[in-house]
């Protein structure tokens, strides 16, 4: 097969989203996946959806997936969170966020992972510039101005650079020898969708609970997703129950604002880690998405750290190759490693301290997270801050997330 441009290892969400923004300016792409595409888009609904703030959703759109997302989004018009236990309801400080207080529309948007996944396929399937293959990376090479990966048939594919977006634990990291800093939480995610008889009116909840955060979702309809965190022995005797059993559960962690709840979709557990590779590049290679880091999903930031990295890394190939550098040389890969790592660095600190801060019990610190809660109610240019940090519009963005082209 001839040299392409990029090989990017990781056909998910974060793989696909690179492949297109580079392909769209001009860049020759081949993205390798294990699965086949038809495998990684499934039609039915099976519970998995996305919070995605405003600036991911503006890169979406900047490498055309928003005729396809049209019409299958809940916009997300604020956001209340509250401290609560199970049982007793949501303490009566709490704080909410109201898209309303800036200009540039909601927080961000709910979508389900069918409708993303079918929005990339569709796009990426017939484009001039980007070809899929089906194929699992069992080796990578860098040597003079080429990188080269071998899949498990035998067969070499060459390029100028490598991303490895294989997602958490990325095996490419590994190989290139990149080490990894983190640690387990002990804590385990619940996530389900679920139809209520009220309406969520576009709000989002996040009440803290001693074992950890519970987030309500809006989606479109009477739907809602749960991202419901306990600690791990806990999440698996309730991923255990039967559905009866796993909602009497849930039922009295948030209480009856929204009537009676049922569960709509599969469920799924997630261990929670904290993992960030030390570097982000390697000799000819970059990582991106999960690859390179997994946080907390307290903020529901995963995604939308991925996707700043994505639009990062595309902005310094697509500039490079346009002033005639070679994109896979080591000082163009660290202009992304310098604009993304102390940034995602900085993201993995605070979702830390977020979790140990509210998934506690005791009483002294419950008392000062109530209070801090109630002093950034009362402060709107600190709330407005806090908004536009969530919609993801403050910092060095990337010409992407500011829906621009490349
Ligand atoms: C409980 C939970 C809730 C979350 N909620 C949110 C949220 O609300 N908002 C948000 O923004 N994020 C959220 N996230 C995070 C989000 O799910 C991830 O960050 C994102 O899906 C990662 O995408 P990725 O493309 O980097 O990796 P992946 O989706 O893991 O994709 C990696 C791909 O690489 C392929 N692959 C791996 N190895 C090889 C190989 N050797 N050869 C070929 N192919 C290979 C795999 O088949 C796979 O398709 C949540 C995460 C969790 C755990």
């Amino acid at each position: 097969m001839d040299s392409t441009d990029v090989i990017i290892v990781g056909g998910g969400l974060n793989g696909s989203a690179l492949a297109l923004a580079l392909g769209d300016a001009g860049l020759r792409v081949t993205l390798v996946d294990r699965l086949a595409a038809s495998v990684r888009d499934s039609d039915s609904f099976d519970g998995r959806s996305y919070a995605l703030a405003h600036g991911s959703f503006r890169l979406l759109k900047a490498i055309g997936l928003g005729p396809a997302l049209d019409g299958k989004t809940q916009p997300i018009l604020g956001i209340k969170v509250s401290d609560g236990r199970a049982g007793e309801g949501a303490s009566p400080l709490h704080l909410v966020f109201d898209h309303a207080e800036i200009e540039e529309g909601p927080m961000g948007w709910m979508v389900e992972d069918r409708h993303l996944r079918q929005a990339f396929l569709a796009r990426i399937d017939g484009h001039p510039r980007i070809t899929q293959i089906e194929g699992t990376v069992t080796d990578h090479a860098a040597a003079g101005n080429a990188a080269s990966v071998t899949l498990s048939d035998g067969t070499a594919l060459h390029a100028a650079m490598l991303v490895a977006a294989d997602g958490v634990g990325s095996p490419t990291a590994r190989r290139a020898g990149i080490t990894r800093q983190g640690w387990r939480y002990g804590q385990t995610a619940l996530v389900c969708a679920i139809e209520h008889d009220q309406p969520h009116g576009g709000i989002a909840h996040q009440f803290f609970m001693p074992p950890g955060p519970l987030a309500i979702l809006p989606l479109p309809g009477n739907r809602s997703s749960i991202v419901w965190t306990e600690r791990d022995a806990e999440a698996a005797r309730i991923q255990a129950l039967d559905d009866a059993g796993y909602l009497a559960h849930l039922r009295p962690r948030f209480g009856s604002f929204l009537g009676d709840i049922a569960l709509a979709g599969a469920r799924f557990t997630y261990p929670l880690e904290l993992s960030l590779a030390r570097s982000f590049t390697g000799a000819r290679l970059a990582l991106v998405g999960d690859a390179a880091h997994r946080v907390h999903p307290i903020a529901g930031q995963g995604l939308n750290a991925g996707l700043k990295d994505v639009a990062a890394l595309a902005e310094v190939l697509v500039d490079a190759r346009r002033r005639g550098e070679d994109i896979g040389r080591a000082d163009v890969l660290d202009r992304y490693q310098r604009w993304r790592r102390f940034d995602t660095a900085t993201l993995a600190l605070a979702t830390d301290s977020i979790n140990r801060l509210f998934s506690n019990d005791n009483p002294l610190v419950r008392a000062a997270r109530d209070i801090g809660l109630g002093v950034v109610g009362a402060l709107p240019g600190l709330r407005r801050g806090l908004i536009r940090e969530a919609a993801g519009l403050t910092g060095d963005l990337p010409r992407l997330l500011q829906g621009r082209v490349l």
